[in-house]
């Protein structure tokens, strides 16, 4: 059940497909209430009041067990929406759609954990509306939980896909553990997938139905894949990749209609140009737009996210959100970021349950992001956009190398493809602070960063 309206007071550019990517970073926050959103104070929460959270998928699940880790007694509400125990969305575009992996193995903790923990999860009973002044929570059946500290981890909802014949049989979206059961069905007998979007997801679910055997082709508006995500050496090497792979990449191109059978089922796109593609399974990938209809109905600051302080703070003191959902500062990054990443959902939790048991929460870590497409692992550590200078590491044809992302003279970021130990060095040297290599260096023929982090560096 969608129970976030099309009423956010900015959605913003978002960043179209792609888990594991900031969203629009450093764009203006229209709405904030800067004094709201510094407004110190400590939680009630950490007096052992009720802690409610609202989404049961991986921050809300994990901010659960966090506050479990800390010693928190109190009572614990996960509230969803989708049937189930909470799961990871991670193996959905991978190997849950070829059957490698069943619904039970994508469970983020067996059910009694929550029974052992003392964790309540109401079941799929939406949350509708927060009482901000009574500090009480309405779910869609009536229900009214009352909380001392309220946690929204709503996640994100699929953008829209905005063309004639959108709702036809065989064209989906992909984020729950449903979405992904419909396409696997579907894929198990097409012949021809369309993956509309050339992000995360998109690449994700091409890799995957062209080892199911279909015939795939993906459509992609912008002029390179991955366009928000990484670098342009990589967008061209994934290009390539997917080319050798069989897939047909279009870029630049759009989708103008899809166009159905008798029965209602999709047979056929119509690309710009008059192109017509046979489709019989469509998968768009064009985003994400975040959960925040009912932080916005409650009179929270949002923008592209609920937006919290580096305390995830929203301008409610009682009021928390972490994960897709929140719009956050990092000190990794100029302005507020949305991070789509399990990452950053973890982060998050350990550091929202840190602030609600009136800890020190820990020092924010080193963004970093993963995506497996066939035999390739892309890691990618640091934010990355808006570097304005590359240096390739390794052997691109070889399917090993890492792009190191400048901003001037500044390593702000690795995208590596199977060569972890760079991604691994950059998320040691980022964290620590302490100079990286110079893109003059990173340039040499033969540099390997994981030696560069071992020797001594001028400070
Ligand atoms: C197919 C797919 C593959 C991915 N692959 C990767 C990957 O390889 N690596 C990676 O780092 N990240 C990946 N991600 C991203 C990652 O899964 C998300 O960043 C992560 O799930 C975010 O956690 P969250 O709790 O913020 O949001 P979600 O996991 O989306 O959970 C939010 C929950 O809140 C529920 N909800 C919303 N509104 C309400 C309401 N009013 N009341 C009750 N419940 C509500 C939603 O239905 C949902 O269950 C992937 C995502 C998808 C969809």
């Amino acid at each position: 059940m969608d129970t976030d309206g099309a009423d956010e007071t900015h959605t913003g550019a978002g960043t179209p497909g792609i888990p594991g990517t900031p969203a629009i970073p450093g764009s203006p926050d229209t709405d904030v209430t800067p004094a709201a959103l510094t407004t110190p104070g400590a939680s009630g929460a950490a007096a052992g009041g009720p802690v409610v959270i609202v989404g049961a998928g991986q921050a809300g699940a994990e901010t659960a067990a966090a506050l479990r880790d800390r010693g928190f007694t109190g009572p614990v509400t996960l509230v969803g929406d989708e049937p189930g125990p909470p799961y990871g969305r991670p193996p959905l575009s991978k190997d849950y759609l070829t059957g490698g992996v069943e619904p039970g193995g994508l469970a983020l903790r067996p059910p009694s954990y929550y029974r052992d923990h003392g964790i309540t999860l109401t079941g799929r009973d939406p949350a509708v509306e927060i009482d901000r002044d009574g500090q009480r929570l309405t779910l869609a059946s009536g229900r009214e939980l009352p909380y001392a500290a309220l946690v929204l981890a709503t996640g994100a909802r699929p953008r829209p896909l905005p063309v004639p014949g959108a709702g036809l049989a065989g064209v989906l979206a992909l984020r729950s553990l449903e979405d992904a059961t419909a396409i696997r069905d579907r894929l198990a007998d097409a012949r021809d997938v369309l993956v509309i979007g050339g992000g995360f997801i998109g690449l994700e679910v091409a890799a995957t139905a062209r080892r199911s055997g279909a015939r795939v082709t993906v459509v992609e508006a912008g002029p390179r894949l991955m366009a928000r995500a990484v670098s342009a050496p990589m967008s061209a090497f994934l290009a390539g990749h997917h080319r050798e792979q069989g897939v047909r990449v279009l870029l630049g191109r759009e989708v103008t209609a899809l166009r159905g059978d008798a029965a209602g089922r999709c047979r056929v796109a119509e690309l710009d140009g008059g192109e017509r593609v046979p489709a019989d399974l469509v998968v768009a990938g064009i985003g994400v737009l975040p959960n925040c209809s009912l932080a916005a109905a409650a009179g929270l600051a949002v923008g592209d996210g609920v937006l919290v302080d580096d305390r995830l703070r929203t301008s409610d003191r009682a009021v928390y959100a972490v994960g897709d959902c929140a719009r956050f500062p990092s000190p990794y990054a100029p302005g507020r970021l949305r991070l789509e990443s399990v990452r950053n959902a973890v982060e998050h939790a350990r550091r929202v349950a840190a602030v609600l048991c009136g800890d020190t929460p820990p020092p924010a870590a080193v963004p970093w992001f993963w995506s497996e497409q066939y035999a390739l692992r892309l890691q990618i550590a640091g934010i990355t956009q808006g570097h304005d200078r590359t240096a390739v590491a390794g052997d691109p044809a070889a399917g090993r190398f890492s792009v190191l992302c400048f901003r001037g003279e500044r390593l702000v970021g690795t995208e590596s493809v199977n060569r972890p130990a760079d991604h691994m060095a950059t998320r040691r040297l980022l964290e620590s602070g302490a100079p990286g290599p110079a893109p003059a260096d990173a340039e040499r023929p033969g540099f390997d960063l994981k030696a560069f982090t071992r020797s001594p560096q001028p400070v």
